[in-house]
């Protein structure tokens, strides 16, 4: 059972937005890596932070949660997925940008000269098979680190100079002799203060404390090709976490997820429908209604059809997403057998069964052709 997620950011229910964001940064600051090696579960415990913020940082999501629990939110679609990144250093660089969580919480540890491009986003898109047919256009919404509008990524509160670090007297790096029984050690760091640069704001941004970054939810519609496949990705250039001292933005990676249709198996281009017909009508022939993505459309069923016969329909299927031909719908023709039967249809079927002669069942397959068929179904 998933804990709350109010408790797991330890949040009051009624907790504003800002308060869920700044709970969230305090336990990612806990949970860090570089802080936290020594913690074999702080990489699940970031996870649930993680999914807790992400759910109750969007609006939706949160009611929905408020109103169903965790049970309401799958039903709603939405699955966490932490699982797809290798390591808890690659989930804070999804959720912080390529400079990590140093450049998002401001406690930088490397070297800052350079410019560094900004991490990348996933995000998942689902939408319904007949979309994917048809090509459509969706809106995700994720959090990415954007510059901050009130310091323009300065990280100083506008109108305050940025002056030479105290610490490192401008030099980046603080230098500690260790004394050990190898004699004294000159060990050499990045400064704490400035995180390297030898230049801090004198009064740090308010709001961004400094960082220069801010994490603010991204809306970007996505255009999504006809003929799209279940997992495919999008790739959107610089929509992803920005650039830190001038490189570009990571980008963003849209990840298409196409619902089941119940009533459509897939198979490359093609689709595949099963339709139930009564054996009387197999054996006369008849016109049924197949489900199709245009809507059902009226199909002859030829007289002796036998059970798992299939009739196909041409460039029914799904469109190629690039060249090719549209793909066909295999309509599967699974012959029903009557049951319950009235007494005047007990009757009836009595009487055609006494008249049935080798002739009107006997089948062209051999035995083992047809123990291979039903067997393969
Ligand atoms: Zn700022
Ligand atoms: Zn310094």
């Amino acid at each position: 059972m998933p804990r709350d997620y109010y408790e797991v950011l330890g949040v009051p229910r009624d907790a504003d937005d800002s308060a869920i964001k700044k709970s969230f940064r305090r336990l990612a600051r806990e949970l860090h890596p570089d802080v936290n090696a020594h913690d074999p579960e702080a990489e699940s415990k970031f996870k649930e932070a993680a999914e807790a913020y992400e759910v109750l940082s969007d609006g939706e999501r949160r009611q929905m949660y408020d109103a169903y629990g965790h049970d309401g939110l799958k039903t709603g679609g939405y699955s966490p997925n932490f699982e797809s990144f290798g390591s808890i250093s690659d989930l804070f660089g999804a959720f912080f940008g390529a400079g990590g969580f140093d450049a998002a919480f401001g406690q930088g540890r490397q070297g800052r000269s350079g410019a560094i491009q900004g991490g990348d986003v996933a995000v998942a898109a689902p939408i319904d098979l007949v979309d994917a047919a048809k090509g459509t256009r969706v809106e995700v919404s994720y959090d990415a680190t954007v510059l901050c509008e009130t310091c323009r990524g300065n990280g100083a509160e506008p109108g305050t100079p940025i002056v030479t670090c105290p610490t490192c007297s401008g030099s980046g790096q603080t230098q500690r002799v260790a004394r050990t029984r190898f004699g004294q050690l000159v060990r050499t760091a990045i400064c704490d203060t400035c995180g390297g640069d030898g230049r801090m704001p004198e009064s740090p941004c308010e709001t961004c404390s400094g960082r220069g970054m801010e994490v603010s939810r991204q809306r970007v519609e996505v255009d999504v090709p006809a003929g799209i496949a279940d997992g495919q990705r999008i790739r959107i250039n610089g929509r992803g976490h920005a650039g830190e001292r001038g490189g570009p933005a990571g980008d963003l990676y849209v990840v298409v997820r196409v619902r089941e249709d119940e009533r459509f198996l897939r198979d490359a281009e093609d689709l595949i429908t099963v339709v139930d017909v009564a054996a009387p009508l197999a054996a006369l022939g008849a016109t049924i209604d197949v489900p199709t993505l245009e809507g059902p459309i009226p199909v002859d069923v030829p007289a002796g059809t036998q059970p798992g016969e299939q009739i196909l329909l041409r460039g029914r299927g799904m469109p190629p997403l690039g060249r090719g031909r549209t793909g066909d719908l295999r309509v599967v023709v699974n012959v029903t057998v009557p049951r319950r039967l009235t007494s005047e249809q007990r009757d009836l079927m009595e009487r055609l069964a006494g008249s049935l002669t080798d002739e009107n069942v006997r089948s062209d397959e051999g035995m083992i052709a047809k123990l291979k068929r039903v067997l393969a179904g």
